[in-house]
């Protein structure tokens, strides 16, 4: 039986995100992903921290200040017969809240590792949130123009610490100046490494068979090494299973140079013959599959000012089943409200268009008057919320204050909206008139400040706070939670969406507020 031509466009998407540690090359290979898909003709145009220019998915003055992506942003382009969704995750240590939720978006990982240096902090942190999922990992061991690390350790390494199975499917030849190609070990095939083809699609020499005398030829001992090492890593590694790969318990090894651009070609090709197709999601009601036509998705972001020529707000949705059409009613379930929505964008390689029509798997950006918050679900009129969108308690606290006090309102209105956006957490204690400010990166009060300036055109400044932690405080029984909120009350606040939150100043007040009260559950993360 043929497909419907929806089931066919369904089922050629590929939405995925790279995650790794900061300079591990994820930029470089977004580049070399872009240039593949032929989004952009001649990579060296995403990211150039040096050369001064800046990525397409680059969008905010900020980032270009500091050389560094903070907004998470969208970039679909074709790969051979399928249609690939890379999102954008912020490299830096902080905005990790960003990070997170742009995981739940997703249906695979690629997972950059720089090979000189192996398995990094903050690669273990992101792989334990794609851990809650069981999201497929596809692993790319990059740099391998430089002198990386033994590959046998590397993968050692990554099933040591990240606990889960490697399967080598490519394997390198030599390394750094020495730096030969790889041995494909499904395709049993050599792919000759060419220097200086980093800006290109290079048309890499390929040598049939292991055992091929050309091989000798061409590289050498190196041919020898390689037959003996190959016997070995047969031997010993875990060969490529689909179905464990898609229960997020082995990992397709790849490796490669993404600055000399060899090897991301092979990884794609695994991306888009191995990585789930658009994946069912979990709501409060039901699992949504992406094959049923009526149309329903999440906003995992909301991004401001994309544009500054408009000063708008984008919601990033991701569509999760039927389609989207130009001029279709949505149903926002928790207002309750319809809303037509005729302008939508897509993100071809970071360029904003306006959309015709959409598919599962895709992400697709609504102009967002102040009325969508991250979580939000759309449907055409079914009351589901998608579920597994979180927030985190912020572990770093300051006080802010006006250096005019006449536009406490705007401070507010700015902060609420920042914060719906879920760009920073605001507290207001329950028994006085302060603002605080909660991050679970430092560097997202730098931001604040400067798009209150630039958005809200009000002056603000920090001062320090004794907080030290936050939680969300929840109990079913609604007399207890009253005389908690009376009880506790100096401790007590509401954040950006009047939830009630313990505010401690240090961490042994949490822990006696917690014995003290042991109805009350004190929530490190929440769903939106
Ligand atoms: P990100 O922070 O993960 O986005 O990393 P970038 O893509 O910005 O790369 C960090 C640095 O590593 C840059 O100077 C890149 O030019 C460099 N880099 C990336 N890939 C490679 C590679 O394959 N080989 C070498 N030698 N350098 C690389």
């Amino acid at each position: 039986m043929t497909e419907s031509p929806f089931i066919q466009e369904v089922n050629k998407r590929r939405t995925f995100a790279i995650i790794s540690h900061p300079d591990a090359g994820k930029t470089t290979i977004t580049e070399k992903v872009l240039l593949y898909g032929q989004a952009i003709q001649k990579a060296g145009t995403v990211k150039g921290k040096k050369s001064g220019q800046h990525a397409k998915s680059d969008w905010m003055e900020m980032e270009k200040e500091r050389g560094i992506s903070v907004t998470t942003s969208v970039m679909q382009f074709p790969y051979r017969d399928e249609l690939v969704n890379l999102l954008d995750t912020p490299g830096h240590e902080d905005f990790s809240e960003d990070t997170y939720r742009t995981l739940t978006a997703v249906d695979s990982c690629l997972m950059v590792i720089d090979s000189a240096k192996g398995v990094e902090d903050r690669t273990i942190k992101l792989m334990e949130v794609t851990r809650l999922r069981d999201t497929p990992i596809i692993t790319f061991m990059n740099k391998l123009d430089r002198e990386i690390r033994d590959p046998i350790e590397l993968m050692d390494e990554v099933e040591d610490v990240l606990k889960i199975a490697c399967a080598p499917i490519t394997w390198p030849i030599g390394m750094g100046k020495e730096f030969k190609g790889v041995y494909h070990l499904l395709r049993d095939e050599v792919i000759l490494f060419q220097q200086g083809m980093g800006h290109t699609i290079a048309d890499n020499r390929v040598i049939k068979g292991l055992d091929n005398p050309e091989l000798d030829e061409a590289i050498g001992d190196y041919a020898e090494e390689l037959r003996e090492m190959m016997e070995l890593v047969q031997g010993a590694a875990h060969e490529f299973d689909l179905e464990m790969f898609l229960a997020g318990e082995l990992t397709p090894v790849f490796f490669g140079t993404a600055l000399a651009n060899f090897g991301v070609d092979h990884m794609l090709d695994g991306l888009v013959d191995w990585a789930p197709k658009p994946q069912p999601r979990a709501t409060n009601e039901r699992q949504v599959t992406p094959q049923e036509d009526k149309f329903s998705g999440f906003v995992f972001k909301i991004q401001a000012n994309m544009d500054p020529k408009h000063r708008d707000r984008i919601a990033f949705l991701r569509i999760c089943s039927g389609k989207y059409e130009k001029g279709m009613k949505m149903h926002q379930v928790r207002t309750g409200k319809d809303v037509r929505i005729s302008d939508a964008l897509t993100f071809l390689a970071g360029d904003r268009e306006a959309v015709e029509e959409a598919y599962p798997g895709d992400i697709i950006g609504l102009h967002n008057h102040g009325s969508i918050r991250i979580g939000d679900s759309f449907t055409v009129g079914e009351k589901v919320s998608f579920t597994g969108i979180p927030n985190f308690a912020p572990e770093l606290f300051r006080r802010i204050r006006l250096k005019d006090p006449l536009k406490q309102k705007q401070l507010l209105k700015g902060l609420v909206q920042l914060s719906e956006e879920g760009a920073v957490q605001v507290f207001r204690p329950l028994t006085n008139n302060d603002l605080i400010v909660g991050a679970v990166g430092v560097l997202q009060f730098d931001v604040v400040v400067h798009r209150l300036k630039a958005e809200y055109n009000v002056d603000a400044i920090y001062e320090a706070i004794s907080v030290s932690t936050a939680r969300w405080c929840e109990c079913d029984d609604e007399r207890k939670l009253a005389e908690f909120r009376r009880k506790a009350e100096s401790n007590l606040a509401l954040d950006g969406s009047d939830s009630l939150t313990y505010i401690a100043p240090t961490m042994v007040n949490l822990s006696l507020a917690e014995e003290r009260y042991p109805d009350i559950k004190f929530l490190k993360t929440r769903e939106h």
